[in-house]
């Protein structure tokens, strides 16, 4: 359920809210919104709570939340979600972008390819020092060497720092260095992941796994808000399909569809959508037109040298002129980038 607070609560009356929808033995999230104040009771409904909660003289209304996915609903909060981090601004309007190699190399590797994205326009800068890789056999990452890079990258560009951590394990370590945390798609259900970025004042990118329905997507995010971070922004990747033309199948359909049921900013990711450079630039355009609230794009000096999804990354050129093609599609929309 959701209780609409009457204009103007106090943040007084709204604690007494929280301390009513507890004593039920139900959990309360406060959502304070620019209009109203909300408290979200979530849990088993029981007869008559509505209208006990409903007869409190500080309620507006009581409204039940219908979607499985609560905090994340639109029912829960109308306004869209902005997360910031530096000049990285994501969701209501702002459409941020966030570009960078698949992994760290090496300090001249991220360097170099955290001024190329900054001077064609990204404010986030991603980069994996921890990589889930198919093969055991595969680079893994630098570790923790690749965050100090990364934070050395932030220090040279005040670029944004987004980058996965695959563990509850090393949520702490990666917190030291990151701005933003990556949920890779084959974690999208490692719930204790989830809960342990939850309990983090991190931004989380989640990215979604490969084979899970919008509403898996949705209810992964809702562990993260169940913790109380409230800073999730949802990343289409791509999903297995039939389909072997490209690495996965980008299906654009899924940005119009989610801002129709959440609050959460959706960005896209054209490059794990495809798995081919030449396809990106086209999809970076369509993900725009589409409505998503930001992109994440890998970029490497030297794609043909990448250590991991070479195939995928586009040059710095290209990376340049495929937000040039995205500004104007924006433009055309009335939206900025
Ligand atoms: C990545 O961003 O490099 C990555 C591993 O992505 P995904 O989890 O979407 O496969
Ligand atoms: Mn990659």
């Amino acid at each position: 359920m959701i209780v609409v607070m009457k204009k103007g609560s106090s943040p007084e009356a709204v604690q007494r809210m929280v301390g009513r929808i507890e004593a039920m033995g139900l959990k309360a999230h406060v959502i304070i919104g620019t209009e109203r104040t909300v408290v979200a009771a979530i849990g088993e409904k029981r007869d008559g709570e509505r209208e006990t909660l409903e007869s409190c003289e500080e309620v507006e209304k009581v409204v039940p939340i219908l979607a499985p996915y609560k905090v994340a609903s639109l029912e829960a909060k109308r306004e869209p979600t902005v997360v910031e981090a530096l000049d990285l601004k994501i969701g209501g309007g702002a459409i941020g972008v966030i570009a960078g190699p698949c992994s760290v190399e090496s300090e001249e590797q991220i360097l170099a390819s955290a001024r190329q994205v900054r001077a064609a326009g990204a404010k986030g800068l991603r980069g994996g020092a921890f990589k889930p890789r198919t093969s055991p056999y595969a680079f893994q990452g630098l570790k923790e060497e690749g965050l100090k890079l990364l934070a050395a990258a932030r220090d040279a560009t005040g670029l944004a720092i987004v980058t996965e951590v695959m563990t509850p394990h090393h949520v702490e370590l990666v917190c030291e260095y990151a701005d933003v945390l990556q949920i890779g798609a084959r974690n999208m259900q490692n719930y204790h992941l989830l809960q342990a970025v939850g309990e983090t004042d991190k931004i989380v990118l989640l990215k979604r796994g490969p084979s899970a329905t919008m509403e898996e997507f949705l209810l992964a995010a809702e562990y993260i808000l169940d913790q109380g971070n409230q800073r999730v922004v949802l990343c289409e990747r791509g999903v297995r399909t039939f389909e072997t033309h490209t690495r996965f199948t980008l299906p654009l359909a899924s940005v119009p569809y989610l801002q129709e049921r959440t609050h959460l900013p959706i960005v896209v990711d054209p490059s794990h959508g495809t798995g081919i450079a030449s396809l990106v630039p086209p999809m970076c355009a369509a993900s725009i037109a589409a409505g998503a609230d930001g992109l994440i794009v890998e970029v490497h000096p030297d794609p043909s040298r990448a250590m991991s999804d070479g195939a995928q990354s586009l040059t710095p050129d290209a990376f340049s002129q495929a937000m040039e093609q995205c500004r104007k599609v924006a433009a055309a929309l009335g939206r900025t980038m």
